[in-house]
């Protein structure tokens, strides 16, 4: 006899576990089933982003950025260090802390609000029925809903002729677990991921090289975010080769040879680790019998339409295994929206509002669409832009590198994008969002109060210089 459920989720990274303690809020009898197991080889609720993504990549970026500040940056404050060194495994431990206590705060809350929980692999067959096969040991379960969530996320996608080994040539989760710091770190790819887990590296100490295949650096941002962003890069020597596109890679020795074609002519490099981050595909390996139903893309996304309904009756999908960004907010957003359809409530998710970030430092932060893209599309704009050397809290702080550029319809004055380079970028573009999803204009932004001295400011003086009446710098 198998249990039946109201809601099955599988998957309990941030869009299956927020689904699955929605659909519990909402009075739903609820299981999920996740296979994540931590370093502790226990279940570890919270998928890629509380395991191996953004929590344990942040957590590096913050300890790094303590150490680049120490060394470079707190002279100029009067404050000297003589002989500051990094304890690479205490800072991996503190790290791994940081995954342990939110893992373990998903594990309660799923426990708290009664959903029940299986550490195992999901498959769903048809007729919404799920096998479970436990990883802590035990026979195959059988549950049955009335409705199943597929929440399976993604891994890292693979070059051919690059095998991970898992030491030397690493994805996410090996960057996120070296031992010491490598001399020379080669990272494929100047995506997102590319670039916060090289500024970490490179912050301690590695010369890291970064091979790009497009031609401009971080193409999806704004283009005078992104020139802005591959200056200051430059300067904190992350060296970055656009147009370069890598063949092959093998250890040799102890090192990484890599053969790469860059404009045309092919070369060879050799590192000490090699960072494979060219883009992540949605996972759904032993997800799906093949009675299950539900269809997939050409692209492996497990097909869904505008509210996350897949092929088959009562079955949803959510997160990065289905279309649209690959961020831990998204999947979130997604699993709330279907726990409150099922719920028989209403839910939208607004795919125009989804805020972006890059943790680099300064952050990289932006909501709304690109100059360029607004270019493409046709649309009339206006723009105002305001640098952060104008702006008294961010030279106070030492951060006066970044601008807050924002684009409005040319007629309306409609907010159409908001980029921001600057620090705590990912916190200011919250007030962005608000006024985006609340279709406000530049000209709300331009007379709502800002307290002073924030680095906010920036957003109110870029409104302002959209109109020409920006006070702290030339119109
Ligand atoms: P996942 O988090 O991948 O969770 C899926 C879960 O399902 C996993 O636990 C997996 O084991 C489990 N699973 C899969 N198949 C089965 C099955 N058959 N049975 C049972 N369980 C199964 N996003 C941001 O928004 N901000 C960031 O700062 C950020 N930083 C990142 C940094 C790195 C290094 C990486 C790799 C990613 C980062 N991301 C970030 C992306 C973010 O991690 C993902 O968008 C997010 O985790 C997607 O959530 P999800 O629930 O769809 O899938
Ligand atoms: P993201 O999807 O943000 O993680 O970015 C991945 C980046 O990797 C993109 O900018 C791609 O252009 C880049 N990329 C993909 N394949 C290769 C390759 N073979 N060599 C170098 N860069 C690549």
């Amino acid at each position: 006899m198998s249990e039946k459920f109201d809601v099955i989720v599988i998957g309990g990274g941030p869009g299956g576990y927020v689904a699955a303690i929605r659909a519990a809020q909402l009075g739903l009898k609820t299981a999920c089933i996740d296979a994540f197991t931590g370093k502790d080889g226990k279940a570890a609720p919270g998928g890629t982003c509380l395991n191996v993504g953004c929590i344990p990549s942040k957590a590096l970026l913050d300890s790094s950025k303590h150490f680049h500040h120490l060394n470079h940056d707190y002279k100029a404050h009067g404050i000297s260090v003589e002989n500051a060194a990094i304890d690479v495994p205490a800072m991996i431990a503190r790290k791994d802390g940081v995954v342990k206590k939110l893992t373990g705060g998903v594990s309660q809350l799923l426990k708290g609000n009664k959903v029940a929980f299986y550490h195992g692999k999901g498959k769903l067959g048809a007729g919404r029925k799920v096998t479970v096969t436990p990883l802590d040991g035990g026979d195959d379960v059988t549950l049955s809903a009335d409705n199943v969530i597929l929440a399976s996320g993604s891994v890292p996608i693979q070059i051919p002729n690059i095998e991970f080994d898992g030491e030397h040539i690493v994805d996410n989760v090996g960057a996120l677990d070296f031992d010491h710091v490598p001399e020379t770190l080669g990272v494929i790819g100047a995506g997102v991921i590319g670039l916060e887990l090289g500024s970490v590296w490179s912050r301690l100490g590695a010369k890291v090289t970064m091979l790009e295949a497009l031609p401009d650096f971080l193409a999806m941002a704004d283009i005078d975010v992104a020139k802005q962003a591959a200056r200051e890069f430059k300067k904190q020597k992350l060296d970055i080769r656009l147009g370069a596109m890598v063949q092959s890679a093998a250890v040799k020795g102890g090192k990484v040879n890599v053969t790469v074609e860059i404009k045309g002519k092919e070369s060879e490099m050799t590192f000490d680790r090699l960072l494979v981050s060219v883009g992540r595909k949605p996972y759904t390996d032993g997800l799906l019998e093949e009675d299950s139903g539900v269809s997939l893309t050409g692209r492996g996304q497990i097909d869904v339409d505008d509210h996350c309904r897949t092929s088959a009756p009562g079955v949803w999908a959510i997160g990065d295994c289905v279309r649209g960004p690959m961020l831990a907010h998204k999947a979130s957003e997604e699993g709330v929206a279907v726990a409150e359809l099922i719920a028989g409530k209403h839910a939208h998710i607004h795919f125009d509002t989804v805020p972006w970030v890059v943790y680099t430092d300064p952050e990289i932060a932006w909501v709304g669409k690109t100059e360029q893209q607004l270019k493409e599309e046709g649309i009339e704009y206006k723009t105002g832009s305001f640098p952060l050397a104008a702006n008294g809290r961010a030279l106070a702080g030492g951060q006066g590198t970044g601008l807050v550029k924002m684009l409005a319809d040319a007629e309306t004055d409609q907010i159409l994008g908001v980029h921001i380079f600057g620090a705590n970028a990912s916190e200011l573009v919250s007030e962005c969002v608000v006024a985006m999803e609340f279709q406000g204009c530049s000209e709300d932004l331009a007379r709502i109060i800002h307290a002073h001295p924030t680095l906010s400011e920036a957003i109110h003086e870029a409104a302002l210089h959209l109109d020409g009446r920006a006070i702290h710098r030339g119109n």
